[in-house]
């Protein structure tokens, strides 16, 4: 596993980099925002771990171009701020997940463990199943570069089908993912669903990617068979 930390108090640094490397963590520090940019945007980081306050590029305005990039690599913002407003902003604007300073490296080292465990699907904001791209993030959905329009209920749904490729998920299942606790209407909600949603995304195209099981539930999948 490959760490990027962007830092620009040495001392901190070098006791960060210190205590991962001794877990075996292979560790690149970046003493300003400019080169903390310029690695994240060419290596393949496992994790990023960056301090807010950097004296040139911001740590915030770093997250925002990484998030601008499809690939997603996790964050761990470092911040001196304590108070709600900026935790909030910070987790808006794409970190993973936060740390406040003076912390222990127990702490730290427990977060990166955390991230690095993630599934790599809920850090991507674009879903790709065959020629379907769902975007989490603008809430869009295309086919073949064509724009589908979905009703809220519907992209729920497909967003919900395309997180899991290749899995047959059964309607309790998908109820419980896609309605709310209110819900207490009848299991067939979903069937109605997928009908609308196969009408939109499916039917208009040769390949179909929304399979079902009599019984068992449906499962959206570009594979054959
Ligand atoms: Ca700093």
């Amino acid at each position: 596993m490959r760490l990027l930390l962007v830092e620009d108090e040495k001392k901190v640094a070098d006791f960060i980099a210190r205590g991962l490397r001794a877990e075996a963590y292979a560790v690149d520090v970046a003493s300003d925002g400019t080169m903390g940019w310029k690695l994240a945007s060419t290596v393949e980081y496992d994790v990023v771990i960056l301090d807010l306050r950097l004296p040139d590029l911001s740590g915030a305005e770093l997250l925002r171009r990484l998030r601008q990039k499809t690939n997603q690599k996790p964050v761990l913002v470092l911040t001196a701020q304590d108070s709600t407003e900026d935790k909030v902003e910070t987790l808006e604007a794409g970190a993973d997940d936060y740390l406040t300073k003076p912390f222990a490296f127990a702490e730290l080292l427990a977060r990166v463990k955390a991230l690095l465990r993630r599934p790599v699907e809920k850090r991507n904001d674009v879903l790709q199943v065959g020629d379907l791209e769902v975007d989490r993030a603008k809430k869009q959905v295309h086919r073949a570069g064509r724009r589908i329009d979905l009703t809220a209920k519907e992209y729920a749904l497909l967003e919900y089908l395309a997180a899991h490729p290749g899995q047959m998920l059964s309607r309790t299942l998908i109820i419980e993912h896609v309605w709310d606790a209110s819900f207490e209407g009848l299991t067939n909600v979903v069937d109605v669903y997928v009908r609308h949603l196969r009408a939109k995304m499916d039917d208009p195209f040769e390949r179909k990617l929304i399979r079902s099981a009599r019984g068992a539930g449906y499962c959206l999948t570009d594979e054959m068979g």
